[in-house]
């Protein structure tokens, strides 16, 4: 190596949230182990310091004196959509600019969506592009951030020395990164508790050969590159052998066409169950105490396609993942014409179809209390063709899928993201803004209409919600999930203690999130309110129970509530 010797890193994560991959806490995307490998590939004993932009603003000046000390500085961030979030805030623009400013000794470096794309707005705006941001770093990295800094480190930090344009040949070139990375997430402030690593499987959509879809970037990698299922599996194992339990196998946009057959030839290529087999009884070999397993897109043309193959790999993923997990299908449209002018994947029919067939295997209920595997509805609006017909047919298409019994876990809404080299940038947010009131129509009505009903059937009242985790103090409440992919929220209307694994009993519904107590609940400390809640409870009974308090055992408390005895215990 000529020039420096990088013997200190700091990684900055600003969060990412973007349709191929999530790192907000409790995620961590797969950006800061990647590029934490990078470095210590070429200098094992370089110090690799992580902060998540939520830690900076809390000890400010204490990471800008480290950052100070360090030789490097790598900040990663992309939150293409803006939204609000339980585990973390995003860092904002103004923080990705006036940070980099106050680090005089370190070269600055910007990875991640951000870099590539731009910083997100609202209605479907970039609302700042890369560009923006070359004058406060020394490097803007729209290729991989973790083999540009490999680069980097490399050369001794000359950056002119390095190409950050500069994407990975193939999986192979960042195995060692992933494995060697993995160390990076015993500094994450949620390890030990819900802490749950993003996985990749592929990057490229198979559709490519037809252009894709409109909106979407994925076709432009051309190419699917699929990541070895041993290369997985050997991240997995040193994620898990440092204190990871959860995982999620989230990036890639199909994982039913993970190593597809003639995938470059076809559409919508024959999926390969064995290799998805492999792939799941692999995770589970090397992480057998696994807390969370669950995963992420699945195209729905690839099961409406394939139903024998789709529902294989439904039951083999069922097999080895944990329940409460969703296979999040993009629909995108349910207006035949709006399908067909943006070269969307499923017609409205073959979309049923494909929900049909995962609720057929999934919507089984697991040991956690959500059903096993259920589909996942995204709609994405502003598109090409689109009429205000479009969102009468979008809602008629949810209303036919609840009145037909089927269950799904959530429906997604999102305008379009317009972004560079795509179609739909020849049109830009005209439609989106032209619709901006269909838009909040629909979206209200599906919260009503549909939302609140197919909650009722996903975790009807009465629902135990195993290892939900204490995450925030909310409204005299507390806010509560269990780990894994588009997890439920959970609101307890009393102050529990955070950061704690606990039971729950579903005992009404909100729109998108449920109202639920502690299981089993002690009855001779419990609030009057929370009794009140309790399934099947009368004023009588509550009358009672406060009456008679305190009970000394649960048989003793049965005598005055009958069977609903079940969701108590009895502390003294
Ligand atoms: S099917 Fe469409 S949305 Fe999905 S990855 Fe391919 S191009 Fe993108």
């Amino acid at each position: 190596m000529v020039g420096k010797l990088v013997e200190k890193v700091v990684i900055i994560d600003g969060y990412v949230d973007t349709p191929a991959g999530l790192g907000v806490p409790p995620y961590l995307d797969v950006f800061p182990r990647y590029v934490a490998g990078a470095v210590w590939s070429v200098n094992p004993s370089a110090q690799v310091l992580y902060f998540t932009v939520d830690y900076v603003r809390a000890h400010f000046s204490e990471v800008m004196k480290i950052c100070n000390e360090s030789d490097l500085v790598v900040f990663i961030a992309g939150v293409i959509v803006p939204g609000k979030y339980l585990g973390g805030e995003p860092i904002k623009e103004e923080e990705l600019t006036l940070w980099p400013q106050l680090m005089r000794k370190p070269i600055k470096v910007l990875g991640g969506p951000v870099a590539r794309f731009g910083l997100g707005g609202v209605g479907g705006e970039i609302a700042t592009p890369p560009e923006y941001f070359s004058k406060y770093f020394d490097l803007v990295v729209p290729g991989d951030i973790e083999v540009v800094v490999h680069d980097l480190v490399r050369e001794g930090l000359r950056v002119d020395y390095v190409d950050p344009h500069r994407l990975r040949e193939s999986y192979r070139e960042i195995r060692e990164f992933a494995i060697k990375g993995a160390r990076i997430v015993t500094q994450h402030p949620n390890y030990g508790k819900n802490l749950i690593c993003e996985i990749e499987t592929y990057r490229g959509c198979p559709r490519y050969i037809t252009g894709g879809c409109s909106f979407c970037i994925e076709p432009l990698w051309g190419c699917v590159k699929f990541r070895d299922v041993e290369d997985v599996v050997e991240e997995i194992r040193a994620l898990y052998e440092w204190g990871v339990r959860c995982f999620r196998i989230g990036r890639q946009p199909d994982l039913y066409a993970y190593w597809a057959k003639d995938t470059g030839v076809e559409e919508f290529p024959k999926p390969r169950p064995e290799v998805i087999e492999r792939l799941f009884r692999g995770i589970r070999n090397v992480a057998p105490e696994l807390e969370t397993l669950h995963i992420d897109n699945v195209n729905p043309g690839t099961v409406y396609h394939h139903p024998r193959e789709a529902r294989e790999i439904t039951k083999i993923i069922i097999k080895y993942h944990t329940p409460g997990d969703v296979a999040a299908f993009g629909i995108e449209s349910a207006d035949p014409r709006v399908v067909r002018l943006n070269n969307l994947k499923v017609m409205p029919d073959e979309a049923l179809e494909a929900i049909r067939i995962i609720c057929e295997v999934g919507s089984v209920r697991g040991w956690n209390g959500l059903p096993e595997l259920l589909p996942g509805v995204n709609f994405v609006c502003g598109l090409i063709g689109e009429t205000k017909e479009t969102y009468y047919l979008n809602y008629i298409f949810l209303k036919k899928v609840l009145e037909l019994g089927y269950l799904i876990r959530r429906v997604n809404i999102r305008q379009v993201l317009v972004l560079p080299c795509t179609r739909m940038a020849s049109v830009g947010t005209s439609i989106i803004r032209r619709h901006w009131n269909y838009f909040q129509s629909f979206k209200r009505k599906v919260r009503k209409e549909i939302d609140l009903p197919m909650l009722r059937k996903v975790v009807p009242k009465g629902t135990v919600l195993k290892r939900a985790f204490t995450e925030a103090h909310y409204g005299g409440g507390t806010y509560a999930r269990q780990v894994g992919t588009y997890p439920l929220l959970i609101w307890c209307p009393m102050r529990l203690e955070l950061g704690k694994y606990m039971d729950f009993l579903v005992v009404d519904h909100g729109f998108r999130s449920v109202v639920a107590v502690p299981y089993p609940l002690d009855v001779n400390s419990a609030p009057l309110k929370v009794l009140k809640l309790i399934p099947g409870m009368t004023e009588d009974k509550v009358r009672k129970i406060m009456r008679m308090r305190p009970f000394k055992s649960v048989s003793e408390l049965s005598e005055v509530v009958g069977e609903l005895a079940k969701y108590f215990t009895v502390k003294n």
